[in-house]
């Protein structure tokens, strides 16, 4: 297969998938719609995903062999989470095209290089520093102060590898804890963060095309329980001014990134009314599931526009909406949620309610408002 990074892979093509979760099986279902087919790449034997796909790989994010029989078949890869081993992401992008890019990759895998970048381009975070030892922490507590937050820089996730530190927290025990909860390897292990006193959450999501066209989705407003996305709510209650810095902010990561494919910001709004980054990922996100039902085109047909080279389609919403994700057994209360007929129900096909884990969503919509 020759690469060709500009033309389109036309409907009929087939779509590579690394990662088999939730995210990965909307994705195959919008690409679906559009003509594709697609082949999803994780090591989960009956994941979400592979479930409505045409074709699966079932082998560790490691694999060269694996990964390029994979490379072989697929017209595009593409991701439905962030951390894959750089090696792995290398040997792909010499076979094939690969959207996004390493570069956002890595930029998004590492929140030292995330925060690095925001503020790179202008963009306000919490104040933050780079911990490499329990020494270090105390230093950096000493700038920041307290209370703060002291983060894993990779694989955190749902507020996993965080720590908060408060009053009375010896920095001796807070740095242990992520100490031993960051996997070993030869980056600098954490980063302390100031607590922001936060107003509310709220992300944004843009999909950027192969010729530099942005759709931006409006942004919306997220409520966390224990570090899980419980609801996101659309119109977002921020002000005019407010709601195009979000869509400014989500615009400017992407064009500078040159990204090609979907990425969220997530940001806290603080109580005097500042924007101030969080995170990023390069990929669909939950906080954008409410865009299947209240969308003309939704997070997952836009990402594999992108990613295909094909013409965004118009994000603009047409109704106003609430997702609800269900965690572990909520997902007991389907048949209730049925017999709400306004209610649009969407089930991930995991057999297993474990604590915690992300089950399906419901979205109700509402006549537009705002
Ligand atoms: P993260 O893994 O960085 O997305 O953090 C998960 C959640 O923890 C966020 O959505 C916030 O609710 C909370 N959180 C993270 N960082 C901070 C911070 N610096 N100040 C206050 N809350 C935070």
């Amino acid at each position: 297969m020759t690469v060709t990074s500009v033309s389109p892979v036309p409907p009929g093509g087939t779509i590579g998938i690394i990662g088999g979760g939730q995210l990965g099986r909307m994705a195959a279902l919008a690409a679906a719609r559009l003509g594709y087919r697609t082949h999803i790449y994780c090591p989960e034997p009956d994941s979400p995903a592979a479930q409505v796909a045409a074709a699966r790989t079932v082998a560790t994010y490691d694999d060269a062999a694996s990964l390029t029989a994979f490379a072989a078949q697929v017209d595009v890869v593409t991701f439905e989470f962030e951390n894959i081993p750089a090696d792995s992401v290398r040997l792909l992008s010499a076979l094939v095209p690969v959207r996004p890019s390493w570069r956002v990759l890595e930029v998004a895998q590492d929140r030292i290089g995330e925060k690095q970048f925001f503020n790179d381009n202008g963009i306000g975070t919490a104040p933050w520093r780079p911990v490499t030892d329990a020494k270090a922490l105390v230093e950096a507590l000493d700038a920041i102060g307290r209370p703060a937050i002291l983060k894993t820089t990779r694989f955190g996730y749902d507020g996993k590898g965080q720590v908060r530190i408060g009053p009375d927290t010896d920095p001796a025990t807070a740095w242990a804890e992520i100490a031993g909860a960051a996997p070993a390897a030869d980056y600098v292990p954490a980063v302390l963060e100031g607590f922001v006193d936060f107003a509310g959450e709220a992300s944004v999501i843009v999909a950027r095309g192969l010729d530099g066209s942005m759709a931006v989705f409006d942004p919306v407003w997220n409520v966390h329980t224990n570090h899980i996305l419980d609801t996101s709510t659309v119109p977002a209650p921020l002000t005019p001014a407010q709601i195009e810095e979000a869509m400014a902010m989500a615009r400017r990561v992407a064009d500078s990134l040159d990204l090609v494919g979907i990425l969220a910001v997530e940001m806290f709004l603080t109580r005097d009314g500042r924007l101030l980054a969080n995170e990023m990922a390069p990929r669909p996100h939950n906080s954008g599931h409410w865009t299947i039902d209240a969308c003309v085109t939704d997070q997952f047909e836009q990402f594999v526009r992108a990613v295909c080279g094909l013409p965004l389609g118009s994000p603009e919403r047409h109704s106003d909406a609430v997702m609800t994700n269900l965690i572990g057994d909520d997902v007991a209360g389907w048949l209730d949620i049925l017999r709400d007929p306004g209610a649009k129900l969407h089930l991930y096909g995991k057999a297993e309610a474990r604590p915690g884990r992300k089950m399906g969503h419901v979205t109700r919509l509402a006549p537009k408002t705002g």
